[in-house]
């Protein structure tokens, strides 16, 4: 019988991780098939629980469920729990395990470009949600020397600061009233801004002005993230990328946070390339 896997959205629609997945699964040869499913977020704890008597072995979660399928879980990892957001959930004999791969899944893009990232490195993440959350708790365990955490609602820097803050007291981690790219290494875009087209920037100036940074302050910055993925990129990695600057897309995140949930399902490991080809495969949509 074909072993099922999902992502669970609301909405679902433009998911790389069904074609990403499914690639991986006949690369490998594997009688494993992945679905989109749309999940209103009233029924998500029904449908969860029904999912292993109906084949599935796992399922990626996603935006609005992040939160919620940490609550469901028996078994949340420690970094589930201290992210406080699960986005893969793994199924066996009526029992949910959870994960967050998105730690592994930025720390090994970053990696990709920079092996020794991040350890010692002075960020600023921008955002103070679910995938900011995850950037700061990885950048914490590998010995990041200074965070620095700017968020829209300036409230959410200061409770994510300082919840944080304790689990790496050798990190200097504080939340910022206004974004300063001074003294900068690495530059972590964990907001949504970007995910709509053509309200990022202003393409003349180099001025991002929701996220409060000009690029003409780049001068210290090393490395710019994005976890935004979109056909074509974001407006601010096409500005960083012109100005010579290391850059990881949102998508190399995607594609690594697939591959570690791949991995906890099948105990293969995930054919990276194919994996990359079919989740950069132009969807003519914004997300994933
Ligand atoms: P979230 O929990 O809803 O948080 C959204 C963040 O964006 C908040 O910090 C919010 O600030 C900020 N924001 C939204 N609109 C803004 C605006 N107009 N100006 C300034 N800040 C704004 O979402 P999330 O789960 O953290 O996801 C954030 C982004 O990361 C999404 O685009 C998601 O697709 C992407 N992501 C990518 C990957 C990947 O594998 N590449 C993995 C996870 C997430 P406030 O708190 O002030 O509202």
């Amino acid at each position: 019988m074909t072993t099922r896997c999902a992502v669970l959205g609301y909405p679902v629609g433009h998911s790389r991780s069904p074609a990403m997945h499914n690639a991986a699964f006949a690369e490998l040869g594997l009688d494993w098939r992945y679905e989109p499913l749309e999940v209103e977020p009233e029924r998500f704890d029904d449908v969860v629980r029904g999912l292993e008597e109906q084949g599935f072995a796992g399922a990626n979660v996603t935006v609005p469920h992040k939160l919620r399928a940490l609550a469901l879980a028996d078994r949340p990892t420690d970094t589930a729990m201290a992210v406080g957001a699960v986005n893969t959930l793994s199924f066996s004999n009526g029992s949910i395990a959870a994960d967050n791969t998105d730690v592994e899944g930025f720390l090994r893009a970053l990696r990709d470009q920079r092996p020794t990232a991040p350890a010692g490195l002075r960020a600023l993440v921008l955002g103070a949600g679910g995938a900011a959350r995850a950037v700061v708790y990885g950048l914490l365990q590998e010995g990041a020397a200074r965070i620095a955490v700017w968020n829209r609602h300036g409230e959410r820097a200061e409770a994510l600061s300082e919840e944080f803050r304790k689990l790496a007291p050798q990190t200097t981690l504080e939340a910022v009233a206004e974004p300063r790219l001074e003294d900068v290494d690495l530059l972590v875009n964990a907001t949504s801004v970007g995910m709509a087209r053509g309200k990022e920037s202003d393409a003349q100036t180099g001025d991002f002005k929701l996220l409060r940074i000009s690029a003409d302050r780049f001068a210290d910055v090393q490395i710019v993230v994005d976890l935004v993925y979109r056909d074509g990129g974001t407006a601010l990695l096409r500005e960083a990328r012109s100005r010579g600057l290391t850059c990881v897309d949102g998508i190399d995140i995607l594609v690594h946070q697939g591959a570690a949930s791949f991995e906890l399902w099948t105990g293969k490991p995930a054919p990276l390339e194919v994996m990359r080809r079919g989740a950069r495969t132009p969807q003519n949509g914004r997300e994933g």
